[in-house]
């Protein structure tokens, strides 16, 4: 899943290699995938596409906004995105499917489920994509800790760990993958509950949200995500279904997967104990 680090990285590859090149065909559900999610009739992209140039790319949390002149296509967390240089062949099964002047493509598929949406700029009016674009990210400055402690002022304070770093787009692209590795940093439970945290615990817990979102930006995404050229990204998941079976690095004691909040966390229960 494309969460805050991957979406830098495969924004960045997209902006500098796609930029100038021209959209020369585009096919739309050409696997019909249950779970793929178009906005209006997706036989209209080519109109909105066709012919037009690739002007840049960019984050925006967990997504990516790919720009065609006035046109944008966005993607959102659960696509794999890949670029095929030109002449190589593309696969065959794809969820979107562009082709450029120079005979290189971009594959776009989805995994579990996934967002792939072509608009003009400025009418998409999606409340995920607009908060999004409303928040600033972590990996900001403008992210800062005041920022940060100020988010626990408008929450109930029996939520989980979890539910306030991870849920109701609170903090847009931090999703299941990194919190393992930013709680396990800051030596807390995800299933301890607000009221438990120190002041000492929830300054902790937003250095370790910039810093491992940095880290992992900077060494091109996690392990267990791929990025625009097929390629592993370089951060290495301390707590991740990767590593799960091996033991914690700090104590060697025995890592806990657990099925919470929809999804898996892993942590170990010794390093993060929960506070009750
Ligand atoms: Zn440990």
């Amino acid at each position: 899943m494309l969460e805050i680090p991957e979406s830098k990285v495969t924004s960045g590859q997209l902006d500098s290699i796609l930029k100038g090149k021209i959209i020369t065909q585009v096919l739309v559900n050409n696997s019909p995938h249950k779970f793929a999610f178009y906005n209006g009739d997706p036989n209209e992209y080519a109109s909105i596409l066709m012919g037009k140039i690739i002007t840049g790319a960019n984050a925006a949390a967990g997504q990516i906004e790919l720009h065609a002149e006035d046109s944008i296509l966005l993607f959102s967390d659960g696509v794999n995105l890949r670029y095929y240089e030109p002449n190589v062949a593309p696969p065959e099964k794809h969820q979107l499917f562009l082709e450029f002047n120079d005979n290189s493509h971009l594959i776009v598929t989805i995994q579990m489920y996934g967002g792939i949406w072509a608009f003009i700029e400025g009418q998409n009016d999606n409340f995920y994509y607009l908060v999004t674009k409303q928040k600033p990210s972590p990996l900001s400055e403008e992210f800062d800790e005041k920022y940060f402690l100020s988010l626990f002022d408008s929450v109930k304070q029996t939520i989980s760990v979890k539910a306030f770093l991870a849920t109701e787009q609170r903090i847009p692209g931090l999703g299941n993958g990194v919190l393992q590795d930013i709680l396990f940093d800051a030596c807390i439970h995800p299933a301890t509950r607000l009221q438990y945290l120190s002041i000492n615990d929830k300054k902790k817990m937003f250095t370790s949200v910039k810093n491992k979102l940095i880290e992992m930006t900077e060494k091109g995404g996690r392990d267990t995500e791929k990025d625009l050229l097929g390629n592993w990204g370089g951060y290495q998941t301390n707590l991740s279904s990767r590593t799960f079976g091996s033991l914690c690095m700090i104590c060697g004691g025995s890592i806990i997967r657990r099925a919470f909040l929809g999804g898996n966390v892993y942590f170990c229960p010794i390093c993060q104990v929960e506070k009750k």
